[in-house]
């Protein structure tokens, strides 16, 4: 987790929503990916689907067996529809995303009768860590632009 917080920081730093993830199987990383769909105007290019296409293209491979994501906040659906589709065993995510989350946070999609596999998770793994990164950033987002505002706004 500690790795998939250092992957959020570069999401961070090209003014992307901090989010970090990796692919592991047998305790070897085959793939990481960090938030990064503004600027490379893909909407599908959250953290956990950039590790997905990493570790396919390493593995040569688009199924990824006995592997674990790990990642620093709770997947989205497509995130997790994703997951599924990679065949991927176990999720290990950080902090829990209250709006947009489907592991815990809305709805338990894993066990949804519509998926052809079924995958396992454990959740608030380093969660404090996590959790401040986004809030930082989101933070630091409002100062930005509070200052920015102040700028624009004509002298008396
Ligand atoms: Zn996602």
């Amino acid at each position: 987790m500690k790795k998939a917080l250092l992957l959020a920081e570069k999401a961070a730093n090209s003014q992307e929503v901090p989010v970090g993830a990796l692919l592991v199987r047998d305790e070897l990383i085959i793939g990481e990916g960090w938030n990064q769909p503004i600027g490379s105007c893909d909407p599908s290019a959250h953290a956990e689907v950039m590790a997905l296409r990493a570790a396919g293209t390493a593995e040569k491979n688009y199924r990824l067996p006995n592997t674990t994501l790990y990642v620093t906040i709770e997947p989205c659906s497509m995130c997790l529809g994703a997951l599924m589709h990679a065949r991927v065993e176990h999720i290990v995510f950080g902090a829990k995303e209250p709006k947009a989350g489907v592991l815990d946070s809305n709805v338990e999609w894993q066990s949804a009768s519509f998926f052809n596999h079924h995958l396992s998770w454990r959740g608030g793994v380093c969660e404090q860590e996590c959790s401040a990164l986004i809030s930082d950033f989101f933070s630091r987002r409002r100062n930005e632009k509070k200052a920015l505002k102040n700028l624009a706004r004509p002298e008396k």
